[in-house]
């Protein structure tokens, strides 16, 4: 579908399960670079806007706190109780510089 340019591949939600793990790349018989190609459809499905929730939430929770998941503060709590060390600050403004270079901040729902 890609390749004939049919852009509604780009809506269809089984791209977003390749995990990246080029495995299949490793082993087509034809050299298909297949992951790349994925991360290509992905990349433009990501430009179109189409894309999972989850990485909606992923991207909030990066340029807001620094991580892709939310640190509860019974979490950080309980890291100290295990003798763990605090987490290292998160540099925001550097991400924010990293995210617009990338053009993260322009691929929001
Ligand atoms: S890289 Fe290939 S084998 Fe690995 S998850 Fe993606 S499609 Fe599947």
């Amino acid at each position: 579908m890609a390749k004939i340019g049919i852009r509604e591949i780009l809506r269809k939600d089984p791209i977003w399960l390749c995990a990246t793990c080029y495995a299949c790349t490793e082993i087509c018989p034809q050299g298909v670079k297949v992951t790349d190609v994925l991360r290509l459809i992905k990349n433009l499905a990501a430009e179109e806007g189409v894309f999972p929730d989850f990485y909606q939430t992923l991207t909030t929770n990066i340029l807001q706190v620094g991580w892709a998941n939310t640190i509860s503060a019974f979490t950080l709590r309980k890291r100290g109780v295990k003798g763990l060390p605090p987490l290292p600050k998160t540099k925001l403004d550097d991400i924010k510089t990293l995210a617009e270079a990338s053009g993260l901040t322009t691929i929001t729902k």
